[in-house]
């Protein structure tokens, strides 16, 4: 089997001598056996870290849960700075969770049913491997966008009894925030946690209309009725 990594710009081909496994252990004997200078981040090994998230052929996987294929090839996640071949800095990515406000502004008493902890189970289960951020093109064009999981993390907090300021949070992401996604899905196609950050987007144009917010590009929208 043959596989490609883009190291810096510049493509490199291995031989791995088994059949398909895991992407990772591939990355591990090429590592190995043939360039101990080829670089990448791995930690638990079993899909739960989310570290070892790359790019293959183009879209966002888990470098430890992906059977790799003949020709693929691997890449470094998108928008991130990427430190050596297949290592980023997640850092400053990291930052959009500050930026949307994606904690407990003001913590109130409240009754929490079971509906109610299911209602926000999922989001709550992000390993932030950062894929949904590598896969979405707002980015391309808005390096300012908060990003699917920092918004996803921003619902959760909005949907959770206990937050008394439901409104900060929701002002926070008005900005390079909710309008901005294309509603196009990639996040949720690529997320190994099945969570779904379109939809959590498109809970918070909700409840951002509850406090009087519009779709500013719809607002701006010229549809031609002007002179009538
Ligand atoms: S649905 Fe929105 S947040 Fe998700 S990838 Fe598309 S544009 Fe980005
Ligand atoms: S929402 Fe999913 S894809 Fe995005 S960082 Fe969290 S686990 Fe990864």
């Amino acid at each position: 089997m043959n596989i490609k990594i883009n190291r810096q710009g510049s493509i490199e081909s291995f031989d791995i001598p088994f059949q398909s496994t895991t992407l990772l252990k591939a990355l591990f004997y090429i590592k190995q056996q043939e360039d101990n200078s080829l670089t990448f981040s791995s930690n638990c090994r079993s899909g739960v870290c989310g570290t070892c998230a790359v790019r293959v052929n183009g879209k966002e996987v888990l470098a430890c849960s992906y059977n790799y294929q003949e020709g693929d090839l691997v890449e470094p996640l998108a928008y991130h700075e990427v430190q050596r071949d297949l290592k980023v800095n997640k850092q400053k990515v990291r930052e959009t969770l500050k930026n949307s406000k994606a904690w407990l502004q003001s913590s109130q008493q409240a009754e929490i049913t079971q509906e109610q902890v299911e209602l926000t189970q999922k989001q709550t289960d992000c390993i932030l491997c950062d894929s949904c951020y590598s896969s979405c093109p707002v980015l391309e064009l808005n390096p300012n966008f908060i990003g699917p999981f920092a918004l996803t993390r921003a619902y959760r907090y909005t949907a959770d009894p206990r937050e008394g300021n439901i409104q900060s949070i929701v002002d926070t992401i008005q900005t390079n925030g909710i309008w901005d996604c294309t509603l196009c899905g990639n996040c949720t196609e690529v997320c190994p946690q099945g969570i779904d950050p379109k939809m959590d987007i498109t809970m918070l144009r909700g409840t951002s209309s509850q406090f009087g917010y519009n779709d500013p590009n719809f607002q701006a929208m010229d549809f031609g009725f002007g002179g009538f």
